[in-house]
C-alpha cells in the first residue's frame, strides 16, 4: 500500500532528481517519510548577537551582525584560502575559507552587510572563523529570534551546498503538505494524561521551532513516543517468555529457615533482605525467572545467591552457578562450601583443568542428584554435562557471557527450564538496565554491609610523586600491601609498557628495601600466576601491574591502590580498579595521579571517583559523559539506537513511558481497545518498514 509519505523525495519543490540522488546516497532519504524522519541532531539559538569585542574562545559558536571590510584570496594550490575582514564596530575579525572559493568571492561583496555564524577561534593576535555560514543581512526580517536546526550532513552535501538551512526549507515545504497525512501514534487518553502535544505540531515543533517551549514540548513528546515503543516492544518479548515458559514453584522453607536461624554469618543488609524477597517471588510465581542481580564489588551477591539457591534444592532441584574464570569459580566455590557444609549440601567444582576422573564422578553426581550445587566455568555448558533435575542457575559477570549461553544452560532442564538469575558487579544506571535488560527484572542491592571502612581516594599530579613515595612507605612499614597500575592499550602499547618498566624502574630504586612484583599482560600466563600467588602470599610488597590485576585478585592486605595516569582510565575501570582494595581491615587508599592538564571531562571523572565510591552514582556520570553507546555491553544489544531520547539525561520520562506500556499490556495484552487502535497502527507500520528492509539487506 503506497502512502503520501511514500513518495519520491525528488518530487519535493526544490529537490529534484540530483539533488534526490545525493540525499538517498549519502543520506539514506528516499521518501517523503524517510525526510520528514531525518530528526535535526541539535538546534542552535540565533535569538542573540554577539559583539565582536565580547568574543571569547570558549564559546561553541557566535553570531554577529556586521560589514565585509576587504575579501582576498591569498596562496596557491592546496594552499590557496580566502580571507575577508568583517567588523561590527566594537571590533574585527577574520573569515576564512579553504573551499568553495570562487563561489564566495563571487556572492560576497565587500562593504554589504552580512550575518555571520561559527565558532570564533583565536589566532595569530586575533579572532577567526573558518568556514563561516554567512548570509546577507535583510533587516528587520525573521533572521533574529529562532531556532535554526542542525542536521548531519556530509561534506559531499555541504560541497552541493545542501546545509542544515537548505533542509530547513525543503522541510517547511514539506510539513504544510503533510499536515493532513500525519497520524498520530499514541492514544488520546494518554496524551491528555500527560499533556503530549500531538504528534502533528511535535514534528512542527522539531524541525521547525519557534521558541525554546515548542522545541522543549516537541521533544518531550516524541522522546516518550520513542521510549513508550521501545519498552512495548521489549515488555511484549518478556511478557511471551512468561507465559510461554512456566517453572518449578519453589515455596518451601525448611533448608533457608535453618540456615537463618542456626547459621546466618551476619545479619543481611536491608539492600540483600529486599533482593531476596524479590527472587523468593518470582520462585514461587509458578513462572520461570530471568533476574538480574546488579550490585557493586563487596555488597554481598553471593549470600543472596546462595539462599536462592536453598529454596530450589529444598524443592528437590539442583542449583549451578557459572563464572567467567576459573579464579572466580575457585572463590565462589570457597565460599559457597563453607555454607553447604553446615546444611550437610554436597556441593562440586568443574572447570577446564578438572581431572578425568573427577568430572567423571561429578557427571554422575549431577545425574543421580546427589550433587546439590555445582560451581564452574564455561565446562558446565557442555553436553555431557546433565542434570537430574536443574532448578535454578546463578551467572556471575553478565557481560562475558552472551545470551546464548544463557540459553543453554537453560535447555539443561527441558521439562521445566530452571530459574535464572544473573548477577553484574558492573552496575549500570537503572535506565540503561531496563533499556538494555529490558527482558530481564532487575534488582539492585544498592547498599553495603556495615562496618565497612570507606576507601579514602585523593587526586595527585605527577609533581607530587616524591610525596606518594613517602607515603607508601609509611603504609609498607605498617605492613600492608601497595598496588601501582599503568595504563596499558593495544594503539600505544610499546611505549605504554616502556612506561611501565620504566616506573617499575624508579620504584625499585625508591623502595630499596622492598620486594616488588611485576605483572602484565604479554607475561605468560604461567609466570603471572606465580608473581601473583608471591603477592598474595605476602612475599612481595608492591605489586607493578597494568590493569591484568582489575578481575580476579583477591588479597586483603593489599591497602593502598596507586594508578598512574588516571587520566587515561574510563571511569568503570578506575572503579574496578579501586575494588582491588578496602577487603580486609585496615584503612584503605586510592591515589590517582596525572599530569596537571586535564580536560573537563577527565576532571569531572577524577572529581568523581574522590568524591564517591557508589557504583551506580560513578556509572550514572559515566553514562552523562560518555553516553550509552560506549557503556559495557551495550553494543551488542542493538537496543540503544534511540534517535531522540538521551538516557543519561531522560530516565524520567523512560520510567512514564515504561510504566505507561506495563500498564497499557496488562489491561490489553493484544492492543483491542478502541483507545489503543494508534498503537496497533504504528506498530504494524514499524513492522512492514522493518520487513522491507530485511528484503533489501
Ligand atoms: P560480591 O557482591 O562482590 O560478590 P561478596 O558476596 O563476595 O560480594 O561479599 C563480600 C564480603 O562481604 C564477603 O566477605 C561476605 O561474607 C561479606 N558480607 C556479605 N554480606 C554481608 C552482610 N550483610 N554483613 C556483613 N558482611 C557481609
Ligand atoms: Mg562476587
Amino acid at each position: 500500500m503506497s502512502s503520501f509519505f511514500d513518495t519520491k523525495i525528488e518530487f519535493l519543490k526544490g529537490v529534484g532528481p540530483q539533488k534526490a540522488e545525493l540525499l538517498n546516497k549519502e543520506l539514506g532519504l528516499f521518501t517523503y517519510g524517510d525526510l520528514l524522519d531525518y530528526y535535526p541532531f541539535r538546534h542552535e539559538d540565533r535569538s542573540k548577537f554577539h559583539r565582536i569585542s565580547e568574543l571569547e574562545e570558549e564559546m561553541f559558536a557566535a553570531q554577529i551582525k556586521g560589514r565585509l571590510k576587504s575579501l582576498e584570496v591569498i596562496g596557491e594550490g592546496r594552499k590557496q584560502r580566502m580571507i575577508a575582514d568583517f567588523t561590527d564596530g566594537s571590533g574585527t575579525i577574520e573569515l576564512v575559507w579553504f573551499q568553495g572559493i570562487s563561489w564566495f568571492q563571487k556572492s560576497l561583496k565587500v562593504n554589504n552587510e552580512y550575518l555571520v555564524y561559527g565558532k570564533p577561534a583565536f589566532f595569530g593576535g586575533k579572532y577567526q572563523i573558518t568556514h563561516p555560514e554567512i548570509e546577507p543581512l535583510v533587516q528587520n526580517a525573521s533572521q533574529a529570534g529562532h531556532f535554526q536546526p542542525i542536521y548531519s550532513l556530509t561534506e559531499r552535501l555541504r560541497k552541493k551546498y545542501i546545509e542544515s538551512k537548505q533542509i530547513s526549507k525543503w522541510m517547511r515545504t514539506l510539513l504544510e503538505m503533510s499536515n493532513p497525512y500525519i497520524s498520530e501514534t499514541l492514544p488520546q487518553s494518554l496524551m491528555q494524561k500527560f499533556r503530549l502535544w500531538p504528534k502533528k505540531n511535535a514534528l512542527w515543533g522539531l524541525h521547525l521551532p519557534n521558541t525554546y517551549e515548542d522545541l522543549h514540548q516537541a521533544q518531550r513528546r516524541l522522546k516518550f513516543e520513542e521510549l513508550f515503543y521501545n519498552q512495548l516492544r521489549l515488555l511484549k518479548q518478556q511478557l511471551l517468555r512468561k507465559t510461554d515458559y512456566p517453572g518449578q514453584v519453589f515455596n518451601k522453607a525448611r533448608l533457608i529457615t535453618e540456615f537463618y536461624e542456626n547459621h546466618l554469618p551476619f545479619d543481611l543488609t536491608g539492600a540483600q533482605k529486599r533482593v531476596i524477597k524479590e527472587i523468593f517471588g518470582d520462585l514461587k510465581s509458578g513462572k520461570q525467572m530471568n533476574r538480574l542481580i546488579q550490585g557493586d564489588v563487596g555488597s554481598g551477591k553471593t549470600i543472596v545467591a546462595f539462599i536462592s539457591m536453598l529454596s530450589a534444592i529444598d524443592g528437590n532441584a539442583q542449583a549451578c552457578l557459572m563464572a567467567p574464570t576459573e579464579i572466580l569459580a575457585f572463590q565462589h566455590f570457597n565460599n559457597l562450601q563453607k555454607y553447604s557444609e553446615k546444611l550437610n549440601l554436597k556441593i562440586a567444582i568443574l572447570t577446564g583443568s578438572s581431572t578425568k576422573k573427577a568430572r567423571t564422578e561429578i557427571h554422575e553426581g549431577l545425574l543421580n542428584g546427589s550433587i546439590n550445587i555445582i560451581v564452574g566455568t564455561h565446562a558446565l555448558l557442555e553436553n555431557i554435562v546433565q542434570f537430574n533435575n536443574l532448578g535454578i542457575c546463578v551467572i556471575d559477570e553478565q557481560h562475558r557471557f552472551g545470551v546464548a549461553q544463557r540459553a543453554r544452560l537453560w535447555e539443561k532442564n527441558k521439562y521445566l527450564h530452571p530459574h535464572i538469575m544473573v548477577m553484574t558487579a558492573t552496575p549500570i544506571p537503572r535506565t540503561l538496565a531496563m533499556t538494555l535488560y529490558g527482558d530481564l527484572d532487575i534488582s539492585e542491592i544498592d547498599e553495603m554491609p556495615p562496618g565497612r571502612k570507606p576507601i579514602k581516594t585523593v587526586h595527585r599530579y605527577d609533581a607530587n610523586r616524591l610525596q606518594v613515595f613517602q607515603f607508601m612507605r609509611d603504609e609498607i612499614a605498617k605492613g600492608r600491601q601497595i598496588y601501582v597500575v599503568y595504563p596499558l592499550i593495544e594503539e600505544s602499547e610499546k611505549l605504554d609498557l616502556k612506561n611501565l618498566f620504566d616506573g617499575y624502574e624508579s620504584i625499585e630504586r625508591a623502595f630499596p628495601n622492598s620486594a616488588i612484583s611485576i605483572v602484565h599482560g604479554k607475561m605468560k600466563p604461567k609466570d603471572k600466576d606465580f608473581e601473583m600467588a608471591r603477592f598474595k602470599k605476602g612475599e612481595t610488597d608492591i605489586m607493578v601491574a597494568t590493569t591484568v590485576i582489575e578481575v580476579g585478585v583477591d588479597v586483603p592486605n593489599a591497602s593502598v591502590m596507586v594508578i598512574e595516569n588516571a587520566e587515561r582510565f574510563g571511569l568503570a575501570q578506575l572503579h574496578q580498579l579501586r575494588g582491588r582494595v578496602g577487603r580486609g581491615a585496615d584503612q584503605s587508599y586510592c591515589i590517582l595521579i596525572t599530569t596537571y592538564k586535564l580536560s573537563k571531562d577527565t576532571r569531572k571523572r577524577i572529581e568523581t571517583m574522590v568524591m564517591t565510591e557508589n557504583g551506580f552514582e560513578i556509572s550514572q556520570v559515566d553514562l552523562e559523559l560518555r553516553g550509552p553507546g560506549d557503556m559495557a555491553g551495550t553494543q551488542q544489544s542493538g537496543l540503544v539506537d534511540l534517535r531522540l531520547a538521551n538516557l543519561a539525561k531522560d530516565g524520567e520520562i523512560l520510567k512514564i513511558a515504561r510504566e505507561t506500556a506495563i500498564e497499557i499490556l496488562s489491561q490489553d495484552p493484544n492492543l483491542d481497545f478502541e483507545d489503543n487502535l494508534p498503537i496497533k497502527r504504528h506498530i504494524d507500520k514499524i513492522k512492514n518498514k522493518e520487513m522491507s528492509w530485511s528484503r533489501i539487506s
